[in-house]
């Protein structure tokens, strides 16, 4: 079980159980013993950026769990009615209070242990003045060889960055699929 279960129906508010729905379905799904309502869970998707000033990259220090006091990429849950792209943005600007213009995609992380999909857009900084909001302590950039690489809040954050400056160095950026198992 990847999430807290669900203990009532989002339909009629009655107790669910959970069980394989009777309609040819292979997993058990909460069911609504009143109304009938299944409630699939499914994969969160997780979006972000990799924001660069010349040779540097944003990272910000988490101010909320998990992983309170860990460095991350700006990132977040992408909300209903938004693209990937505006979810990366909007959790750029929350996050780092950042001014930057949106680049290419860069990195789609599978975390089938958690049940999440993180993807990552490349962002240019157009100033490296940031006004981060509660969730981040300290918003500051980083060269390649001041990544705190101990100190990362998430797998998906370290694989991003380790693309990010290979490519970087390879002087071309593609794209990259990563399953973290
Ligand atoms: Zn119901």
């Amino acid at each position: 079980m990847l999430r807290t279960p669900i203990k009532h129906c989002r339909n009629c508010g009655t107790a669910v159980v959970y069980r394989i729905p009777d309609d040819g379905d292979t997993r058990e799904r909460a069911v609504c013993q009143a109304c009938e309502t299944i409630h699939y869970e499914n994969p969160l998707n997780v979006v972000g950026t990799v924001p660069y000033f010349g040779d540097k990259v944003l990272l910000c220090k988490r101010n909320i769990e998990p992983r309170w006091g860990k460095w991350t990429l700006p990132a977040g849950f992408m909300e209903l009615g938004e693209t990937v792209a505006q979810g990366a943005a909007r959790e750029t600007v929350e996050e780092a209070g950042a001014q930057f213009e949106m680049e290419g995609f860069f990195s789609l992380l599978n975390v089938p242990r958690v049940g999440q999909v993180h993807m990552f857009y490349r962002a240019r900084l157009l100033s490296d003045v940031f006004k981060p909001n509660f969730e981040t302590l300290e918003a500051r950039l980083f060269t390649e060889d001041e990544i705190p690489w101990g100190e990362l809040a998430f797998g998906t954050v370290k694989e991003t960055l380790k693309y990010y400056f290979e490519d970087r160095r390879a002087g071309q950026f593609s794209i990259h699929a990563v399953d973290i198992v």
